[in-house]
C-alpha cells in the first residue's frame, strides 16, 4: 500500500480538488447508482470532465434521464447499463463484462455508489431478510462487480476503483444495523484489494465517505430533517473526481472523508 494511505496530504488534496478542463478526457468509467443522488451527480460531473461514463442503475427510466442529460450537455456518449444488484446472478455479471469489453475494451475507473438503507432498527429486532438484502446490495454485489470487472481494469494504464462508505461504516452507531455493518465490510474490501493489487498492477483502490448529503436515501433516514441544511450531491464530488483521475496517481488504500470530522 502507498504511504499516502496514512498521510494527511492526499486527504486534503482530495477534498480541495478542483479539476482542470478535460481532466478525465479519454477515460472510461463505470458508475453504479448513476440514476439518482450522488451517483447521478458523479456521472454528470465525470462526463463534463470528458470521461465516457458507463451508467449502471436499477431503474432504466431514471437511468435514461442521466443519459439524456449527459448527451444534452454535449458530453461523450455514455453507455446505459440497467442492472439490478439485488437479483443479478452470474450470467448477468458475465453479460455486463462482455458488453463493456465489446464497447470499450477496458475500464479506467469503477465507482461504487449504489446503495440502499434498509431498516433503522435495534439489532435485536432487525428483520433478517432485510439484513441479507442490505449486505448483498451494499457489499457482496460490489465485490462481485469488482471481481467481474478486474480483467478490464487491468487493461488500463491507470485504473482506479472507488468504494462509497459512510460515517457509520467507520464508527458504529446504534440502530444503523446492516447498513453500518455493510459499510465496515466495504472498508475492509477496499483495504484487502488495495493491498493485493499494489505493486503488481496499475490499479489503485480507495474509499470515500460523502457525509450527510441531500438525497432520497438521506430523506429516508431523517424524514424530519430540513434538506436545505445539507449539501447537494454535486457539492461532495471533489474526492471522487480526484481519486478517479490522474491527479491521484499512486494514492492507494486511502479512506477519504468529504468533510473533516
Ligand atoms: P440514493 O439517492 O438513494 O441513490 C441510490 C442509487 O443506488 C440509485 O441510483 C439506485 O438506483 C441505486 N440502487 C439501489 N439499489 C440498487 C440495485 N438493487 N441495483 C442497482 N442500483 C441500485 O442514494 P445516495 O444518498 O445518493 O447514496 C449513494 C451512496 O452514498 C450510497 O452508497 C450511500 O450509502 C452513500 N452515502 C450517502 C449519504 C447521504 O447522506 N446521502 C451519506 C453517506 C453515504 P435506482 O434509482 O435505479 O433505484
Amino acid at each position: 500500500m502507498s504511504t499516502a494511505a496514512t498521510g494527511a496530504g492526499p486527504q486534503d488534496a482530495a477534498r480541495a480538488y478542483v479539476p482542470a478542463a478535460d481532466s478525465h478526457a479519454g477515460r472510461v468509467i463505470l458508475v453504479t447508482g448513476a440514476s439518482d443522488g450522488i451517483g447521478q451527480a458523479l456521472a454528470l460531473a465525470l462526463a463534463r470532465q470528458g470521461a465516457t461514463v458507463a451508467l449502471l442503475g436499477k431503474q432504466q427510466r431514471k437511468l435514461t434521464r442521466t443519459y439524456d442529460r449527459i448527451v444534452a450537455a454535449g458530453g461523450p456518449q455514455p453507455a446505459l447499463l440497467p442492472f439490478n444488484l439485488e437479483t443479478a446472478a452470474a450470467p448477468e455479471y458475465e453479460a455486463l463484462a462482455q458488453a463493456l469489453e465489446r464497447e470499450f475494451g477496458r475500464l479506467d475507473g469503477l465507482a461504487h455508489v449504489a446503495g440502499i438503507l434498509g431498516d433503522l432498527s435495534p439489532v435485536e429486532q432487525y428483520d433478517v431478510p432485510t439484513w441479507c438484502k442490505v449486505l448483498h446490495v451494499n457489499l457482496t454485489a460490489a465485490f462481485i462487480t469488482t471481481r467481474t470487472l478486474l480483467p478490464l481494469l487491468r487493461r488500463s494504464q491507470d485504473a482506479s476503483i472507488v468504494f462509497t462508505s459512510s460515517t457509520v461504516g467507520r464508527t458504529g452507531r446504534a440502530y444503523w444495523g446492516a447498513y453500518a455493518v455493510a459499510k465496515f465490510g466495504v472498508e475492509g474490501l477496499m483495504q484487502v484489494l488495495a493491498h493485493e493489487l499494489s505493486g503488481t498492477t496499475r490499479i489503485r483502490v480507495n474509499s470515500v465517505n460523502p457525509g450527510p448529503t441531500r438525497t432520497a436515501m438521506r430523506r429516508q433516514a431523517y424524514p424530519a430533517e430540513d434538506p436545505a441544511t445539507l449539501p447537494e450531491p454535486a457539492a461532495v464530488l471533489a474526492p471522487y473526481l480526484y481519486l478517479l483521475g490522474p491527479a491521484s496517481a499512486g494514492v492507494n488504500g486511502l479512506a477519504v472523508d468529504c468533510r473533516p470530522a
